[in-house]
Order: C-alpha cells, then sequence, then structure tokens
C-alpha cells in the first residue's frame, strides 16, 4: 500500500492555509508526532504557537529539547491545561492562559499570540482538541471553524490532535469533515500505522512503523501501618479513634470513588480497565515478594492459608476464605467462592454489592475491573509454581445481573482482553450522567446517596487511592485523566447549583459539606481549603503532591462559581500533615 517515495517527513510538513487533524486513540504516539511536526517548523524557521492542554509548557519544551530542538526563532504558548486543572503555572513572557472549560479564552489567546508574532506562515499546534470537546461537547466544531480555520486561511497551518475513542464518534465524523487533512494513527501489535486518510498535497497512503514500548511500574512506598492493615482488612474501621484515620474513620463512600473513576474514564475509556487490571496485579505481586522478607507473624500467616497451588476445589477454597473477607472487610463486595460450579483449574466467583457497580445496573458492560488485577496477582504470587493467572468478570449487574460473577483460571485467555476492552465512551458517559444525577440529587433536594443493603456506602479509603494517586503515579496520561475529569465534574456540579438559583459562597459550602458527609476528609474552609486526612493521598508517601482529582474538582468548582483557581501546596503524600490548596 505504501507509496513509493513518500517518507514520513513529508507527511510531517502540515502545508499552508490548511487544518491537519490528527487523530488516534490514546497512547497512539500522537503527541509525539505532533512534536516532530513541531520541530520540523521549527528547523524551518516558522513561528510556532503550542496549544497545549495536556501538559504544561514547560513540560513540551523539554520534550521537545529531549528531541534536539535548536533556538526557535518563535515558539510562543497557549497554556490551558495549568488553569484547568489547579497545576502550578509560572508567570513566562511566551506563554498566555487559558482555560479549557472556555473556548473563547483560547481563542483570544491565539489572536493575542498572533498579533505579537505579527507575521504569517506560524504554525499553531493543538494538542490536543479532546479537553476542549469534552468540557464544551458541540461547541468545539464551532471553535475549530470560527479559531482554527480563520487561523489557517490567513496564510497560517494548524495541527489539531484529537482522541479516538473519547465521546461520541459521529462528533469524531464531524470534526474530520471541518478538517483540510486527516492523519489517523493506531497500534497494531507491535507497530504504528500511520494512516493518510486525505491531505491536500499527498495521496492517501498507509505506512507502519515498529515500535517498542515497556511499560514500567516505578512503585513508590506506603505507610507500613497502611500496607499491614490492607493484609489485615477487617481491621479497617468506621470508628473513629480506632481508625488509622482517627478524625474521620477508615471508610469513604463509595461515591466519591466512583466520581474519580468514572470522571477520568471519560479522558480513557478504552485504557483505564487494563491498566487498573495490571496495575493492581503489579501491586499485589511486588507485595508479596516484599511479604516474604516480612516479620515472622506475616510468614506464618501465609504458611497456614496458603496452599501450594490453587488447582483444587478444596485449595482454592482455603485461599478464598481469606481474601473473600478481606474484600468485604474494605467494603469492596460481599464475594463467595462458588464451589459447586467449580472445578480444577477453573473457578468462580460471586460478588454482590459490589461497589463499582452498585447504582449503575444496567448500563450495557461489565464493570468490575477493579480488584480483579489484585487477586490475579495474589494467586500468582502465593502459588509455588510460576502460573499467569486470569480473572475475568463473567456476569455483572452493570449488564443487568442480579449479581456479579468472575471466574480465574491459570493461563492467558482472549476473555479476559475482551472484558478490560468492553467498555466505551456512551458506557461512562451514562454512568457518569447517574453520578451527576445522584449528586444534584444530594445537593439540591437533599436526597440521600446510594446505599447498599448489608455494605452501607462505605469503601476503606485505600481502595480510593487504588483508583486514583497511584496508577496516576505510574502512567502520566492516568494522571492527566484523573486532573481533567475532577475538573469536570467540579464545572458540572458549580453550574448545575448555580442553574438551580443557588449561590456562590452557598455553592461552595454545600459542596464542601457533601464532601465531609462522604468522608473525604475532615476539611476547613478559610483563607486556604485544607484537607485532614484526605483519602487520596493518606497513607501514601509518595513525596509529591497526589491529590490530582481533588484538586481538579476543587479547581473546576472554584473557577466555574466564583472565577478562582484552586491549586495543591501542601499534601499529606509529600510529607505535609494535611492537604491544602490556595485559591486565587
Ligand atoms: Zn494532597
Amino acid at each position: 500500500m505504501e507509496k513509493r517515495g513518500l517518507s514520513l517527513a513529508e507527511i510531517q510538513e502540515v502545508p499552508k492555509e490548511s487544518v491537519i487533524l490528527l487523530a488516534g486513540p490514546p497512547g497512539a504516539g500522537k503527541s509525539t508526532f505532533c512534536h516532530q511536526m513541531v520541530l520540523n517548523g521549527i528547523a524551518a524557521e516558522r513561528p510556532v504557537i503550542f496549544v497545549t492542554t495536556e501538559q504544561s509548557p514547560s513540560g513540551v519544551t523539554s520534550l521537545l529539547r529531549e528531541r534536539g530542538m535548536g533556538e526557535p526563532v518563535i515558539l510562543s504558548f497557549v497554556d490551558a491545561f495549568a488553569k484547568t486543572v489547579g497545576a502550578e503555572a509560572p508567570e513566562q513572557p511566551d506563554t498566555v492562559d487559558a482555560n479549557c472549560e472556555d473556548l473563547n479564552s483560547i481563542s483570544m489567546a491565539i489572536a493575542r499570540l498572533q498579533q505579537r508574532i505579527g507575521k504569517r506562515d506560524i504554525l499553531l499546534a493543538f494538542d490536543s482538541l479532546t479537553s476542549p470537546y469534552l468540557f464544551n461537547k458541540e461547541e468545539v466544531f464551532r471553535f475549530m471553524r470560527l479559531c482554527l480555520l480563520k487561523f489557517a486561511s490567513e496564510g497560517n497551518s494548524v495541527l489539531a490532535l484529537m482522541d479516538e475513542g473519547c465521546g461520541k464518534e459521529e462528533d469524531l465524523g464531524a470534526m474530520m469533515s471541518v478538517a483540510d487533512g486527516i492523519i489517523r494513527m493506531e497500534i497494531k501489535e507491535k507497530s504504528r500505522i500511520i494512516n493518510v486518510v486525505k491531505h491536500p498535497k499527498i495521496a492517501p497512503t498507509k505506512i507502519e512503523t515498529p515500535m517498542t514500548w515497556s511499560p514500567t511500574i516505578a512503585l513508590k512506598t506506603f505507610e507500613p501501618r497502611v500496607m499491614r492493615r490492607i493484609w489485615e482488612a477487617r481491621s479497617f474501621t468506621q470508628r473513629v479513634g480506632e481508625a488509622l484515620r482517627t478524625e474521620v474513620g477508615d471508610f469513604v463512600n463509595m461515591f466519591w470513588m466512583n466520581l474519580a473513576l468514572y470522571g477520568g474514564m471519560l479522558w480513557d475509556p478504552k485504557r483505564v480497565p487494563a491498566m487498573t487490571y495490571e496495575f493492581q496485579k503489579e501491586l499485589h505481586l511486588r507485595s508479596i515478594e516484599m511479604m516474604s522478607s516480612a516479620p515472622w507473624r506475616m510468614r506464618l500467616m501465609m504458611k497456614l492459608f496458603m496452599p501450594k497451588s490453587f488447582s483444587k476445589v478444596k485449595d482454592m477454597k482455603k485461599f478464598a476464605s481469606y481474601l473473600l473477607k478481606s474484600a468485604e472487610g474494605m467494603g469492596m463486595a460481599i464475594w463467595e467462592y462458588a464451589k459447586e460450579a467449580s472445578r480444577k483449574d477453573e473457578h468462580y466467583f460471586r460478588a454482590h454489592e459490589s461497589s463499582l457497580g452498585w447504582a449503575f445496573d444496567n448500563v450495557g458492560a461489565r464493570l468490575g475491573f477493579h480488584g480483579l488485577g489484585a487477586i490475579a496477582g495474589m494467586l500468582e504470587g502465593f502459588e509455588k509454581e510460576e502460573r499467569y493467572w486470569s480473572v475475568v468478570e463473567t456476569k455483572c449487574i452493570g449488564m443487568g445481573a442480579p449479581h456479579c460473577e468472575f471466574k480465574a483460571v491459570p493461563h492467558e485467555t482472549d476473555e479476559l482482553k475482551n472484558f478490560l476492552e468492553a467498555i466505551d465512551s456512551s458506557v461512562v458517559e451514562k454512568i457518569h450522567q447517574r453520578l451527576m444525577d445522584q449528586l444534584t440529587g444530594f445537593l439540591i433536594h437533599g436526597k440521600p446517596l446510594a446505599e447498599r443493603p448489608r455494605l452501607g456506602s462505605g469503601v476503606a479509603f485505600n481502595q480510593m487511592f487504588l483508583v486514583t494517586s497511584l496508577p496516576a503515579l505510574v502512567s502520566e496520561r492516568y494522571r492527566m485523566a484523573l486532573r481533567m475529569g475532577g475538573a469536570k465534574v467540579g464545572k458540572e456540579v458549580g453550574e448545575q447549583l448555580m442553574t438551580a438559583g443557588i449561590a456562590g459562597d452557598e455553592v461552595i459550602r454545600r459542596v464542601i459539606d457533601f464532601m465531609e458527609c462522604c468522608k473525604v476528609g475532615k476539611i476547613s474552609l478559610g483563607e486556604t481549603i485544607r484537607i485532614e486526612e484526605n483519602c487520596e493521598s493518606f497513607g501514601l508517601e509518595t513525596g509529591q503532591s497526589s491529590c490530582f482529582f481533588t484538586t481538579g474538582f476543587l479547581n473546576g468548582l472554584f473557577s466555574t462559581v466564583k472565577n478562582q483557581h484552586v491549586r495543591e501546596v501542601k499534601c499529606i503524600a509529600a510529607g505535609d500533615p494535611y492537604c491544602e490548596w490556595e485559591v486565587k
């Protein structure tokens, strides 16, 4: 298919007076491709405006330097990241701020830089349209026409990136119809495919390049007390004083966890389940390794409870009796081993009142991916023989079943891959909508949040950081998704309360009350916002601010309601006694 003589370099040229849309699923390598196009532009001495929505301008600059950027003639930034998510943004002469929530602010920032540069042939790189789209939906088409197409028609060129699989397919189609050129990228097996679908200068073509990719998990430390309690899960407690979180108890409302998890998933619906599964598996494998050098009590427990192999039903039952109690103790679900349905090397479990699927019945997908990677990791870690375990959800309340069911088998299986890729953006949208309805019901009409008959609403705080701060430490993409998800939820809450006629400070008061009611932490609101025992970071020692969702959420809320920005200046995970946000 490859047209002879056509090189990557030709594709990486953005022709004058045109808008090229670079589309592909998250992780296909669009940003790297875009950086190369910017470097080519700089080499041709073109002025560059870089609109960044997923990381800071300094992050982009250092990536460009790593890839050999010389001295650019002009490289200016529109920083639409920091203000959106509440990240730090040092004042820089070549950078203009904007906010993804407000497309006007982006148009104005581009116009200002264009005027400042004062000449034509500017290359505008927009990485990416995903966040502006997820915040503003259909308005983004108008923005593309009135801002990007107009900018290109004035003797410049535009390269805009967009994630596939976020939002509606027809919306991506509409964006593509606006663009002069479309390049799609995808990953197949071990190669990257660049597909020029339409282009003002190049005939349609496909190029395949090999790629190497190895995910590395750099696991940071937990506070030892927390680690111990996770392994002795029954000792999590609601009772203030006896709990690790002495002020608010160890349990957080599952609503808050789901708000974070599914908020972030709007940005990456396809990959979050697999990321979560793999991450939890790795985490448990590592902690079992750690335990084998742990104090005698821990080793003794492992000896007493752990059979050499989990092939037989009776041995799996032993493991399950330990494991299942711990899951219940953490409020994840009521799990039971389905002994009668299981046989050698094929084990079934039932889960009732799953924290991940409760209140999301019948959304059209299996939702129980959180926790299954952990089980797979434990089975692999505890077995003497080295075997690969797959744990797949087979029935789910998300699909209308009365309870959830999952299956563990000691080999790789396509079922696992299919399960982890089954959730798409329409499902996440549905869940997000249900969460927002519950939330406004609570905040406006005083309706209680969902409760489970036996487990109530609480999950242990470690469940929160398992789906938020920990994977965010490993994956930069996940971190961005959590921040943006938080910002979107915070913005929507603020807007809905204001639409209902509730005014500024009252909105803030109600939302803070709601967070306290969810037992997010102990919150004080003054000149700053302070949260003691914040569930997103309590028990973590990461050496950096790690409350990505909380920060995005507060920033989205305050910027919508009070036109103020929020930034985390202290964090428990960084060693501070509490988390604290400045409000400006
Ligand atoms: Zn924090």
